[in-house]
């Protein structure tokens, strides 16, 4: 307890957005880094999805995506990641979201593999309504996976990323380049073979593996070989399992068709008696007033339009709202106990001063083999070696909590979760001096005041 309320009290550097506070990373993609904030004037928390301005300007569909972006901030779906606003610095973009709390439904999967029917039609029914309603607005997502699932509080889904997807555009357009980003195996038939095609019935696509994933636990379409994996995807190449109902088979069966233009519709998808079973029809308010000066202020070059942005030099407070934010329960006796399961990302508690935990991390992680990237209180940690899902890329942050006690935080930014893990355990054995209370497997040594 006590060391919550030092937290809370301790002086804070200011690192702000307009009038955002900035807090801690909360992940990282391809193209942009999403950061926890909290928005000064009412408290509430946000998240703000930050990219970098030159890359999206010289973007060919620049015009394309801040009309998506206006679109979404007049979307207000239950189902559906709020975008609240947007504002552009010199260098940077800031898109500020809705903060959404329960995590992504990859994570749910990943640690207690896959779902029950009515619990994954539940989610289906609710990722078609928040499709439904986009494509009825003229956005299209073209990068749905579970990963841009998240869950909230209550345990609803919410689509990210919806009309922001034109910014990744680019890269995936050169296919085979670029496979490093990530495998395509929820991308559509039409997609692989050219590059002009329905926004609509490429998500319809992806909808499809995302239901098979919920009901199998594993991608129905996968292959180590880049090559062979297109081939089953052009040819909807997968077999379900025997658990599958045949009413859920079925669905999918017409859903994962190669031919566009034969592929069911949402209007079908709707009317499907599989589909149909429990099925709430979403409730919200269209109707809301917004401005949308914002976009073009934040895509412009004009200085007086920018935000102003505080820089950082000391290690990011982190306060008890945001600790308390990253454990399960509002439980403080449990603070750092562990969750089970794969975790991405791990946590520990040290009285060491920062610049030794970075240290000690750094010779803790080059012996086995990794590349290190260091700045300030932040470390990046790349195995060169490709592990089966790309290049390990560990993602390090120290934050203060209190002048002699420190978070340190180790999170996979890039690559499989199960090499992290072992990653994570080799390197816990030998920071046994630096780790004071830890979030997971890892034995500290017990010198608590
Ligand atoms: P990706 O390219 O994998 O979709 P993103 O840049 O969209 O990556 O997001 C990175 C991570 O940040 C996601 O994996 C997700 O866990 C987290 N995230 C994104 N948006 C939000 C949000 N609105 N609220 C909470 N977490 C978010
Ligand atoms: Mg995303």
């Amino acid at each position: 307890m006590y060391r919550a309320k030092r937290a809370a009290l301790s002086p804070k550097v200011k690192r702000r957005v307009g009038k955002y506070e900035l807090g801690r990373t909360i992940g990282e993609g391809t193209f942009a880094k999403v950061r926890f904030a909290k928005n000064t004037e009412n408290g509430e928390p946000v998240a703000i999805k930050i990219l970098d301005k030159k890359k999206v300007q010289r973007h060919r569909l620049v015009e394309q995506i801040k009309r998506e972006i206006c679109t979404m901030k007049l979307v207000k779906h239950p189902n559906v990641v709020r975008l609240f606003e947007v504002m552009g610095s010199k260098a940077r973009i800031f898109i500020v979201l809705e903060y959404v709390t329960g995590g992504e439904l990859f994570e749910t999967i990943a640690t207690n593999g896959r779902l029950k029917e009515d619990e994954a039609r539940k989610y289906f029914q609710q990722l078609i309504n928040a499709v439904d309603y986009c494509h009825s607005r003229g956005v299209y997502h073209r990068d749905l996976k579970l990963e841009n699932l998240l869950l909230d509080a209550a345990g609803n889904l919410k689509v990210s990323d919806f009309g922001l997807s034109a910014l990744t555009e680019q890269v995936k357009a050169d296919g085979l380049l670029h496979t490093t980003c990530g495998t395509p195996n929820y991308v559509a038939p039409e997609v692989i073979e050219d590059g002009g095609y329905d926004g609509a019935t490429a998500d319809i696509w992806s909808c499809g593996v995302i239901l098979f994933v919920l009901l199998a636990g594993y991608l129905p379409f996968e292959d180590e070989n880049i090559i062979a994996l297109y081939k089953k995807i052009s040819e909807a190449q997968f077999t379900c399992p025997s658990w599958f109902s045949a009413g859920a088979k079925n669905l999918i069966a017409r859903i994962l068709d190669p031919n566009p233009t034969t592929r069911t519709t949402i209007a079908q998808i709707l009317e499907d008696p599989w589909f149909k079973k429990g099925y709430k029809p979403p409730v919200f308010d269209e109707k809301y007033q917004t401005s949308f000066d914002d976009v073009d202020a934040a895509f412009g070059d004009s200085e007086d339009r920018h935000v102003k942005e505080e820089t950082e030099d000391q290690p990011t407070t982190m306060n008890a709202f945001e600790l308390i934010s990253l454990n399960q329960a509002l439980n403080l006796e449990n603070l750092f106990e562990a969750k089970k399961g794969y975790k991405r990302e791990t946590r520990f508690t040290s009285q060491c001063p920062p610049k030794e935990i970075i240290t000690k991390i750094e010779e803790a992680a080059k012996p086995l083999g990794f590349d290190i990237q260091k700045k300030k209180y932040k470390m990046r940690m790349e195995n060169p070696k490709a592990g089966r899902k790309g290049n390990l890329n560990v993602a390090t942050e120290v934050f203060q909590i209190a002048p002699s006690l420190h978070v340190v935080e180790l999170k996979k930014a890039k690559g499989d979760t199960l090499e992290f893990q072992k990653f994570y355990r080799s390197l816990s054995t030998q920071l046994k001096d630096v780790v004071w209370k830890c979030d997971g497997e890892v034995e500290g040594n017990s010198t608590a005041a």
